[in-house]
């Protein structure tokens, strides 16, 4: 049985639970970290409820910070323990990121504890006990914040700044297009709750330590590709380059903007590869060239202007003309301006 929740529901349900399970989506975000850890705070502090957020593989460097400590493994035992596990900013049960020791598809199931699976994806295709999924919400840490709000309980600064830096990344600070009227109220009221913004926006934004810089100078001078008139730019990143540099991409969320930041492009690509696959991020700067249905039609998801694909039994030189194929007709649908 899988039912939808509204925000009071969901904000009444997690006031009944004593031990919760907060887990989120492989190599987390800011929001990701961001939903995961001010939910943490909040049930703990204001709601008294004994809390884990399980990690199994380290977040981004310069969020650590303002995180703290977290559990890194899990057993079907222990998540037969919780009352409830609290699912955020995850669209696929494949990528819920729990280890090794667990599987990610029957995780609920197999453990018996009932799982909510809170969201803003439109695809989200998780089927919980219980699902609040709002792709109009600009990130799973606005949700988060709305629940907090509906309990009336205090919001301690804490999980106010944590819930901020999810808000702030998956906006990039407010320029994209998932900015909306509420998503301000919210973030509104996060700064009257003590959100520190300053600390956000320097762990998100200034943060960036010496080797990433260099790394991202060669990518540019060395892999940025430009097509159809530069309306789509894209780049690979070589392993030999991640290992020059000594970088990897769980610190990379921000790289793929030095493409999209150059003027008159409106779709960029950037990938690498990441076992026997690659991983390809899109991302959309108009409207009218949406890349949520192109990572669709090749097995990924996402946003419509924020998207990702993993592609499998590939080389680069495959995955270079595949994105080409479908970035031209993507564009070619439209006259060109
Ligand atoms: P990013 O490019 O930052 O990794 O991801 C952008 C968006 O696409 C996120 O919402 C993420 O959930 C989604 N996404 C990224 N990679 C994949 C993937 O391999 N498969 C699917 N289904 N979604 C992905
Ligand atoms: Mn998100």
């Amino acid at each position: 049985m899988s039912e939808a929740l509204s925000i009071p529901e969901a904000a009444a349900l997690l006031l009944e639970q004593k031990r919760i399970l907060i887990l989120t989506h492989e190599r987390p975000d800011g929001d990701a970290i961001g939903s995961s850890f001010g939910m943490r705070e909040f049930l703990r502090e204001s709601c008294g409820c004994e809390v884990d957020v399980v990690l199994p593989t380290p977040p981004p460097t310069r969020y650590l910070e303002l995180i703290g400590d977290y559990k890194t493994t899990l057993t079907p035992e222990e998540v037969a323990g919780y009352n409830l596990i609290l699912l955020l900013d995850c669209a696929n049960r494949e990528r819920i990121a729990c280890g090794p020791a667990v599987d990610p598809v029957l995780l609920p199931e197999l453990s018996g504890t009932p799982m909510l699976n809170v969201d803003h994806h439109g695809g989200n295709n998780v089927n919980a006990r219980w699902n609040l999924v709002v792709p109009r919400a600009a990130a799973a840490s606005q949700l988060a914040a709305q629940i907090a709000i509906a309990t009336e309980l205090q919001i301690p600064k804490r999980a106010a700044t944590l819930w901020l830096l999810g808000i702030v990344t998956d906006t990039g600070a407010f320029r994209f297009s998932n900015t909306l009227g509420n998503t301000l109220r919210v973030t509104a009221d996060l700064l009257d709750n003590g959100a520190d913004l300053e600390r956000v926006v320097n762990a998100a934004y200034y943060s960036k330590p010496l080797n990433q810089q260099h790394f991202e100078t060669e990518l540019l001078e060395t892999q940025e590709k430009l097509a159809f008139d530069g309306r789509y730019i894209y780049a690979y990143i070589p392993d030999e380059l991640f290992a020059k540099h000594n970088f990897d991409m769980r610190d990379g969320e921000g790289v793929i903007d030095l493409l999209r930041e150059v003027a008159g492009t409106k779709v960029v690509a950037l990938y690498y590869r990441k076992g026997d696959s690659f991983k390809v991020s899109l991302r959309s700067k108009d409207q009218r060239y949406p890349v949520g249905p192109l990572a669709r039609s090749l097995g990924g998801g996402g946003h419509e202007m924020a998207a990702g694909i993993t592609l499998r039994e590939m080389d680069h030189n495959q995955v270079e003309a595949l994105l080409l194929e479908k970035v031209a007709a993507l564009l070619g649908d439209r006259e060109q301006d």
